[in-house]
């Protein structure tokens, strides 16, 4: 580590937003699991969010943006260095042509509320996902068929304090996937929606909510933790090694969803990666299929 605390301390001295110290992310994470993180900041506004990135940059800072952390583990030893809450980035702006230009901090509840109210169809498949718009933006979230990246008109990120836009077509996306450079941070979107009846939007809406019931395990936990392989169902492989309620000190497979890992109630870090390393493993065994993470695991050990 080539930067101290003094480092961190003249990067927080530069932030306008809130400033915490060893902020146990266990806070931010819907796991409820994770270490502290160093500096945890939330900056004002873009211009406060710039002050931060040059600040990092000049002092050789390690830094990550944390959304809702609905899809995010992050292991017992914290992260060094800071973590960036865009939750004030929140603004919605409505612009000609059914498109909305939409900030990173806005949650996909909000995001959605608001597009059918205005009576724009198109992206209210993101009612039911957990999370800000930035992160769906960086999982390409998706549900229902449809994926956030299809009503992408252009993408703006932060890299190195400069902004750069790029055209929808031109991002590199997949599933729950977005190609980033390293260190830039997604600001936000323009989308572009089809106008449309409220009544409608709302209707679907409401069919998509409706469909979610299966998923209320009862305890914290991330979604869907593996990606679905090409042509499978993680669950159904997960379940079909026969992994069922397994358990590793207070981490277990959802006995309601064989995807979702959850939090008993005294889980640690460590329970989760140990479950989820004995899972890839047998299912490798039983239907020689690997499973990939969906959730993003970070920190330190
Ligand atoms: C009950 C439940 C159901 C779910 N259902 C679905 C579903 O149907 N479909 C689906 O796709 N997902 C689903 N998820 C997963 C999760 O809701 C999505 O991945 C969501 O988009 C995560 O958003 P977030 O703001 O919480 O991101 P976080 O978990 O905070 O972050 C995810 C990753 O994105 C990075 N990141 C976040 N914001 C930014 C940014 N502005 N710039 C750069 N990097 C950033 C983080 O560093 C991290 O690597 C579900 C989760 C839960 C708990």
């Amino acid at each position: 580590m080539t930067w101290s605390r003094a480092d961190l301390e003249r990067v927080a001295e530069r932030v306008r937003g809130s400033v915490l110290w060893d902020e146990p992310m266990s806070r931010h994470s819907s796991l409820r699991v994770g270490g502290p993180a160093d500096l945890f900041l939330e900056p004002a506004d873009q211009d406060d969010l710039k002050a931060a990135v040059e600040a990092l940059l000049e002092g050789g800072i390690p830094s990550m943006v944390v959304g809702g952390g609905y899809n995010l583990l992050v292991r017992d030893g914290g992260i060094r260095g800071c973590v960036i809450s865009l939750k004030r980035l929140d603004t919605m702006d409505q612009m000609p042509g059914a498109r909305l230009d939409v900030g990173a901090g806005v949650t996909n509840q909000a995001l959605t509320r608001f597009a059918a109210e205005n009576c724009l169809g198109g992206i209210e498949f993101l009612c039911g996902i957990p999370g800000s718009f930035g992160g769906a933006l960086t999982m390409n979230a998706g549900a229902n068929g449809s994926e956030t990246f299809l009503r992408v008109e252009s993408l703006t990120t932060m890299r190195g304090g400069e902004v750069l836009v790029r055209k929808g077509t031109e991002a590199e996306y997949g599933y729950r996937y977005l190609k980033l450079e390293p260190g830039e941070i997604v600001l936000g979107a323009r989308l572009r929606l089809e106008p449309e009846e409220r009544r409608l939007i709302e209707a679907r809406m409401q069919e998509y909510i409706a469909k979610r019931g299966g998923q209320r395990v009862g305890f914290p936990n991330a979604g869907s933790f593996f990606k679905n392989p090409p042509g499978e169902n993680a669950w159904r492989l997960i379940d079909q090694a026969g992994l069922r309620g397994k358990t590793v000190g207070g981490a277990q497979v959802s006995e309601v969803h064989t995807n979702f890992l959850v939090n008993r109630g005294d889980a640690r870090a460590a329970d989760f990666l140990t479950l989820a390393a004995f899972i890839k493993l047998r299912v490798k065994e039983e239907s020689g299929v690997e499973l990939e993470e969906e959730v993003r695991i970070v920190g330190e050990g």
